[in-house]
C-alpha cells in the first residue's frame, strides 16, 4: 500500500551498557535510499507472522525479524529510551483517546437499546401499561449501568479536552512560564488518561454488553467486539501497572509533589471560587476535602517509601485510580456548574444541561465513593502483598 515502510526500532550498539542505559533508538526502512532520494535496496527487514489477537482485528499486529537490517540512528546513541518517549506521550493520550471512544460506543449503543428493549415491569407499577411490557429503561439497575457509561465517557471526554488544551498551551504559547506549566501539568495527567481511560473504557465496554443481556453476547449488535478491542488499551503503550508507576514514582514523589500541587491548584481555584454557588454546593464541598486528601495521602507515601522501596509499587495502581477518580470529579463539577449557569440564563438545550447535573451527581453519589475502597487499599501498605514466598503462589491446587 505504500511505497515505502519505516520501522522505529529500539536496539543496542555493539559495546553498549547494559540494561535500559544502553539503548539506542533507530529508523529501519523497508528499501533503503539510493542516495538520489530514491528507493534502493531491500532492507533485512521482513514480517515473520501476523499475530493472532483478541480483539483489533483490523489492525495488522505482526512478528517483524531483522537480519542483518540497516538502522539509523535517531538522537543520541544509548539514549533510544528518552526519545522514545517523545512518540510515547502522543501514543499514550491517543491510547486515552481509544479509552474514551470504547465508552462512547457503548454508550450509543446500551442507550438505544435500554429505550426499545421490553422486559418485565417497573418495581413501582407498569410504566407503560400499552405496551406488554416496560423498556428495561425504567430499571434503576439497568439507569446504573448506564449513567456509569456516561458518566465515564463524558467526564473522560471533559479531561481528554483539558490536556489538548494543555498540548497547544504547550506547543503556541508566546508565555515561556505558561509553556512549563502546560508541560508540568500535561506530564502529570498523560500516565491518568492512559491507564484511568482505558480501565474505565473497558468497564462501560463490558457494561454495555450487559445491558444488552444475551444480545449483548450476539457479535451482530456489536457490544462485545466492543470488550474486545477495548482490553488491549490497557496494555499497549504501557500497562496501567506501568503507567501507575510513571505517576507515583517518576511524576509525583521524584518531583517532591510539585506536578500535582500544580493540578490540586487548580481544583483548590475551582472550589474557593464555587464555596458559594449553592446549586452545586453538594458536588464542590467533597471535592474540596478530597483534593487536600489527595496531598495528604501522597505524603503519607512518600514518608512511607523512604523506609520501604516496595510502599510506591504497592501503592501505585490504587494511587492512580483514587487519581483518576478526583480528577473527573472536577471535571463534572466543573460541567455542572456551567450546566448551572445556562440552566439559570435559559440558554442553550435546556435537556443537554439537565442531564449534565443529573449526571454529575450520580458520578459525585455513586462513582466517587471508589476512593475509599483504594485508599484502604493503599493504607494497608506492601507487606500484605510480598509476605507471601513466590514459590506458593500456586500452593493450593
Ligand atoms: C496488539 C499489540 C500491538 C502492539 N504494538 C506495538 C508496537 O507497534 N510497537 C511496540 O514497540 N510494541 C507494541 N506492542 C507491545 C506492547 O507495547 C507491550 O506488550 C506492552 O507495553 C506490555 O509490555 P510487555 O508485553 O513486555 O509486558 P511485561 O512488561 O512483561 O508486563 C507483564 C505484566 O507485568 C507488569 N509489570 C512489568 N514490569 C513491572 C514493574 N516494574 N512493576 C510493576 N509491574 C510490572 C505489567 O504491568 C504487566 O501486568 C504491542 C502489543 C500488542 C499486544
Amino acid at each position: 500500500m505504500a511505497e515505502n515502510i519505516v520501522h522505529i526500532v529500539l536496539a543496542r550498539l555493539p559495546d553498549a551498557p547494559a540494561g535500559t542505559k544502553g539503548i539506542s533508538l533507530f529508523i529501519v526502512p523497508k528499501f533503503l535510499p539510493d542516495g538520489q532520494g530514491g528507493l534502493g535496496a531491500r532492507n533485512g527487514v521482513s514480517c515473520g507472522s501476523i499475530e493472532h489477537k483478541m480483539g483489533i482485528h483490523g489492525n495488522a499486529t505482526c512478528v517483524m525479524n531483522f537480519d542483518g537490517a540497516t538502522g539509523f540512528l535517531i538522537g543520541p546513541a544509548n539514549k533510544g529510551l528518552n526519545c522514545m518517549f517523545t512518540f510515547m506521550n502522543t501514543a499514550r493520550l491517543g491510547t486515552a483517546i481509544q479509552g474514551l471512544a470504547h465508552a462512547e460506543v457503548a454508550l450509543q449503543g446500551a442507550a438505544t437499546y435500554a429505550r426499545e428493549r421490553l422486559q418485565m415491569r417497573a418495581l413501582s407499577g407498569p410504566k407503560f401499561p400499552d405496551q406488554p411490557a416496560d423498556p428495561i429503561i425504567v430499571h434503576p439497575d439497568v439507569r446504573r449501568m448506564l449513567l456509569t457509561i456516561k458518566s465515564f465517557s463524558e467526564g473522560n471526554r471533559a479531561l481528554l479536552y483539558y490536556a489538548a488544551q494543555q498540548v497547544d498551551i504547550m506547543q503556541r504559547s508566546q508565555d515561556a512560564d505558561a509553556r512549563e506549566q502546560a508541560d508540568k501539568l500535561l506530564g502529570f495527567l498523560t500516565p491518568i488518561a492512559k491507564a484511568f481511560m482505558t480501565e474505565t473504557g473497558f468497564e462501560a465496554a463490558n457494561l454495555g454488553v450487559q445491558v444488552f443481556g444475551g444480545h449483548g453476547y450476539i457479535a451482530e449488535h456489536g457490544m462485545e467486539q466492543n470488550v474486545r478491542d477495548s482490553r488491549i488499551s490497557m496494555l499497549y503503550e504501557g500497562t496501567t501497572g506501568v503507567q501507575a508507576l510513571d505517576l507515583l514514582g517518576r511524576k509525583v514523589l521524584m518531583t517532591q509533589g510539585e506536578s500535582l500541587r500544580i493540578f490540586t491548584k487548580v481544583v483548590h481555584k475551582f472550589c474557593k471560587a464555587n464555596s458559594g454557588n449553592r446549586t452545586i454546593s453538594e458536588l464542590v464541598k467533597p471535592l474540596a476535602e478530597l483534593n487536600k486528601e489527595w496531598g495528604d495521602l501522597t505524603l503519607k507515601i512518600g514518608m512511607k517509601a523512604m523506609t520501604n522501596r516496595e510502599a510506591v509499587g504497592a501503592a501505585s495502581v490504587d494511587y492512580l485510580m483514587y487519581s483518576g477518580y478526583v480528577t473527573l470529579a472536577y471535571f463534572w463539577a466543573d460541567m455542572a456548574r456551567v450546566a448551572a449557569e445556562k440552566l439559570a440564563a435559559g440558554e442553550g438545550d435546556k435537556a443537554f444541561y439537565q442531564a449534565k447535573l443529573h449526571t454529575a451527581r450520580f458520578y459525585f453519589a455513586r462513582i466517587l465513593p471508589r476512593t475509599r475502597a483504594h485508599l484502604e487499599a493503599i493504607k494497608a501498605g506492601p507487606d500484605v502483598l510480598m509476605d507471601l514466598p513466590a514459590e506458593d503462589f500456586a500452593l493450593g491446587y
